[in-house]
């Protein structure tokens, strides 16, 4: 029998419906490679062994239940995602010791869809990051090089599926978090549209911005966890009531009907060679299937981050005022009110979340609202109509999923903005709310994952998983690295 840790989360769902193998067997599989990769990955915060097991033999014993959509899937989830029976720490000694009382509805569904949480895995404190080097409490290594970041925030959970930790995980993107990661330790990651998915029991950071939605090797799998947590929620008014759509089976579409916009902005001169290079292969396999490539234009783009760093940190400077240490999570205690506060949010909180909260609480306040935090709206409005005016002209757009590919780790811990710069090409779609889908382009010439991402209209995911699973199969396939000789 294959190791079952290799299996994508469609070949794992099929072996455990045809009875080739049980739950038990295939967590224990997981759970295996688990115990032997981890410690060189460092994806997890949390592993829930003993429950995961319990829950698979439970399962086991009960036999396969067809209405159950992910019957013995087991997955890992980003550690902002409220579960009961395990902390929820979004990366921060805040919450170092939080056990939340009630559970993210993301959580909900996958549990009731018969899915098997196997960890809470790492990411940037409060999901602040594109390294998931600010997390509190350790680095994680991409899996293609340990030396090398996963990306971030979402990296353990991108790093999780690729290390072959777990067939299929959830992360979230505020400004590329899933996209990002997924490109740069090679896997498929797909960000819903703004109101897709319940936000309700996700830890905050820019409420306007966040959602939260699937990693996995392939993008039916992604296709198929999104169709579990899609949809309305009582607990979250903003999710759209807008149709769902049937995400498994989205309607074929012909490469020669296909045409893809490539925004000037994000395809620079000077990409990183070996990003160039391979993306360049990438384009060509898609000409030579006869989609077609035209470039667009989206003039306010040089405006995309500055725009988002401040609507970003406004908001997160509002949802991060709850950690004071009074209601709960870490304290540092005091006599003094005001300073049990200060000591509280010095001590607990860190450099990056810090400098976030002071600079939008900065672009908040009076005086500064109008020249700072008006304006980035008004240009947010701006870009939103630039790539809607560019979707106009072709069916998605397509761009890098990084300039760069997975850097060294401390390469750019202490020079936040020039990492900030590099958001560029993931946050102008969040800045919009539309989806994105990003894919695997192969390996560069360094043998490090290059990604691209697709584009497209708010709640038009099912074209974008159509015209993914096309892209999927016109370029070179996806695999996960050994790890271990
Ligand atoms: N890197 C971006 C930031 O730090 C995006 C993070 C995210 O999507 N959660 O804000």
């Amino acid at each position: 029998m294959t190791e079952l840790w290799r299996l994508n989360l469609a070949q794992a769902s099929e072996g455990l419906k045809n009875r080739a193998f049980t739950v038990t067997e295939l967590v224990s599989s997981c759970l295996a490679r688990l115990e032997r990769v981890e410690p060189l990955v460092g994806a997890t915060l949390a592993v829930l062994g003993d429950q995961a097991l319990s829950q698979a033999q439970r399962l086991d014993k009960n036999g396969f239940d067809p209405s159950q959509e992910l019957w013995g899937l087991p997955l890992t989830m980003k550690d902002v995602f409220c579960l009961q029976g395990a902390p929820t720490t979004a990366g921060s000694r805040e919450l170092a010791n939080y056990h939340s009382v009630f559970e993210a509805t993301v959580v909900r569904r996958l549990r009731q869809a018969g899915a098997i949480f196997l960890a809470k895995t790492n990411c940037d404190e409060f999901a602040m990051g594109s390294s998931t080097e600010f997390s509190a409490f350790q680095p994680t290594h991409n899996p293609w090089d340990l030396t090398r970041i996963p990306g971030g925030s979402s990296g353990g959970a991108a790093a999780s599926v690729v290390a072959g930790l777990a067939p299929g995980a959830f992360g979230t993107d505020t400004g590329g978090s899933i996209r990002q990661p997924a490109g740069l330790c090679g896997c498929v990651g797909l960000k819903p549209s703004y109101g897709r998915v319940s936000r309700y029991g996700i830890v905050a950071y820019a409420s306007s911005f966040d959602q939260a939605g699937p990693l996995a090797m392939t993008v039916a799998d992604c296709g198929r966890l999104l169709s579990v947590v899609a949809g309305p929620d009582d607990q979250d008014s903003t999710v759209s009531r807008a149709p769902l759509d049937d995400y498994q089976n989205p309607p074929p579409i012909a490469p020669r009907d296909l045409v893809l916009g490539l925004p000037r902005q994000l395809w620079p001169e000077d990409l990183h060679p070996s990003v160039a290079q391979t993306l360049q292969s990438a384009k060509d396999l898609l000409t030579k299937a006869g989609v077609k490539l035209l470039d667009v234009d989206l003039p306010n783009l040089k405006y995309a981050v500055a725009s988002y760093y401040i609507l970003a940190a406004a908001e997160a400077s509002s949802n991060l005022a709850r950690y004071d240490g009074v209601r709960y999570g870490f304290r540092e205690p005091d006599q003094d009110l005001l300073e049990l506060y200060a000591r509280t949010r010095s001590h607990g909180l860190g450099p990056e979340a810090q400098r976030r909260i002071l600079l939008g609480t900065f672009v908040l306040s009076s005086g500064y609202y109008e020249a700072y935090f008006r304006k980035a709206a008004q240009v947010r409005r701006l870009i939103s109509q630039d790539i809607l005016g560019a979707l106009r002209q072709c069916h998605y757009l397509l761009a890098p999923a990084s300039a760069l590919p997975a850097w060294p780790l401390g390469a750019f811990v202490d020079d936040p903005l020039t990492v900030y710069q590099m958001d560029l090409m993931t946050l102008p779609l969040n800045l919009y709310g539309g989806p994105g889908l990003c894919l695997s382009t192969g390996l560069g010439p360094d043998q490090l994952p290059v990604g691209a991402q697709l584009w497209g209209r708010p709640m038009d995911e099912a074209g974008l998983l159509a015209a993914g699973q096309l892209l999927e199969k016109l370029w070179p396939p996806i695999a996960r690295p050994e790890l271990l000789a």
